[in-house]
């Protein structure tokens, strides 16, 4: 066993959630840890669609909440990073796609309009037709409506790269991560928070969440080398509630959202980012596009499609499915040689009432602890403000640099198309 280390914040999880805010601590001259048991992003980030949303889908359901003021912001905040100019430097990192769109098969394109008619989608939804509809769209048979949304999508895996290289050497491996407290804070009781069964993540920034119980937590040790830390961070996505029992603590809970994803790679598919719609609240089908190293590209079918119904299913009649949902909406496109897989996925998040969908950033704190999710990736830099207010509001100042423990660096997440259609 070796003399602790010390750093201003110790982060555990580098999902877009950790890294975003590795950065953003290091830029404002914290020191910085975060520790990692897999791989860079392989959790649930490499895994998403890289939409960086502006609140006009989640405006499906309604008019936005004054909770959803956050996501509005998030196309802006992230065009200004990946231009340089923000506050993080993004630049080098691949915009796959400068808009998102909103895409009605023809049955429905007169329920599209009134929709947008009747709702306040904050940012400019404008209709596209004929040169500017997406390649993929762009054929004599194609009817229906199409909206722009100002939504970026970016290549996720250059994203993650990007990130751990701003991360400098603040990142490092290990598998065994313990608890190091005082020794005597050990809670009789799991800890949770007071009168809230159910938490909400609808909490304003500036005020974060509070575990009842301290967890008087001094740092951890990574496979057997002492960290101490100011702050301690869990944005471990699913892994959160495991650290969260592993140090007693029972609030916030954690709830698994099941998604049953599905890949297809051919050579007759073009560049497409949409939401279809159907008739329901949600999105049909949520298509995004993705590079593969043959040059090929691979259509990543979200949605509908990919939640209960499609969870139910076993992967060859979510195959079926998802043939069927292409050749109904898109007939002019040859699948015949096409490559399929699908991807079982757990979306993680604070406990919501009936599985509902958060739409801002959710951290919960007490003394030098401090867990979360961002719920969404377009969300990331919203997870790092509500941190940054709670360490501005306890008047933690960035302290002398620390030592890195000789643990190795964690290794980059691979996309997944290229695990699942080599
Ligand atoms: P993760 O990315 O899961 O990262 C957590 C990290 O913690 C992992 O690397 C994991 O290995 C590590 N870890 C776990 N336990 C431990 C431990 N004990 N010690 C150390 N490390 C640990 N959001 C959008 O905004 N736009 C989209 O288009 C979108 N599409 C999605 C599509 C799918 C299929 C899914 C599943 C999600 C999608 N999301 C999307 C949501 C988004 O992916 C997540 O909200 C976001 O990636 C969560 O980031 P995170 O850093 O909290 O978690």
């Amino acid at each position: 066993m070796t003399s602790p280390l010390c750093t201003d914040v110790l982060i555990v999880g580098g999902g877009i959630a950790g890294l975003w805010l590795n950065a953003r601590l290091r830029r404002q001259g914290f020191s910085t840890l975060l520790v990692e048991n897999a791989s860079l992003g392989g959790g649930q980030s490499l895994k998403s669609q890289g939409i960086i949303h502006g609140g006009a889908k989640y405006a499906l359901h309604g008019a936005l909440s004054g909770a959803s003021e956050a996501i509005a912001d998030m196309p802006r905040r992230w065009r200004e990073a990946l231009a340089g100019t923000g506050e993080l430097d993004l630049s080098g990192v691949r915009v796959l796609s400068d808009a998102h769109y909103l895409w009605s098969p023809g049955t429905l394109a007169g329920n599209l309009s009134s929709f947008l008619a009747s709702k306040a989608v904050r940012s400019r939804v404008d209709q596209v037709k004929g040169a500017d509809l997406p390649p993929a769209l762009q054929h004599p048979k194609f009817k229906g409506k199409v909206y722009r949304l100002n939504e970026l999508v970016l290549d996720v895996p250059s994203l993650i790269e990007r990130l751990s290289l701003l991360a400098g050497d603040s990142l490092l491996a290990a598998q065994q991560i313990e608890v190091l407290r005082s020794t005597t804070s050990e809670p009789a009781e799991p800890a949770e928070l007071s009168g809230q069964a159910e938490q909400s993540a609808q909490a304003d920034p500036r005020e974060p969440t509070e575990l009842t119980k301290p967890a008087e937590l001094l740092g951890l040790r990574l496979d057997g080398r002492e960290v101490r830390a100011q702050r301690i961070v869990l944005s471990a996505g699913a892994g959160n509630a495991q650290l969260l029992a592993d140090l007693g603590i029972r609030q916030p809970s954690m709830q698994r959202r099941p998604l049953h994803m599905v890949l297809v790679k051919g050579p007759g598919l073009k560049p497409l980012y949409a939401h279809c719609l159907g008739g329901g609240p949600k999105p049909r089908v949520t298509i995004t596009s993705h590079p593969a190293a043959d040059g090929q590209w691979v259509w990543y079918l979200g949605g509908d499609l990919a939640e209960a119904a499609g969870v139910a299913r076993d992967e060859h009649a979510q195959i079926r499915a998802a043939q069927q949902e292409l050749t109904q909406l898109l007939p002019w496109i040859d699948l015949s040689t096409a490559q399929w897989a699908t991807l079982r996925v757990d979306r993680a998040e604070p406990a919501q009432s009936s599985l509902g969908r958060p739409d801002n950033a959710f951290l919960a704190e007490q003394g030098s602890l401090l867990v979360g999710w961002p719920t969404k990736l377009a969300l990331a830099p919203d997870f790092a403000d509500r941190v940054l207010a709670a360490l501005a509001r306890d008047g933690i100042q960035p302290g002398p640099p620390s030592t890195r423990p000789d643990l190795p660096r964690p290794p980059l997440g691979q996309p997944i198309w290229m695990s699942l259609l080599p």
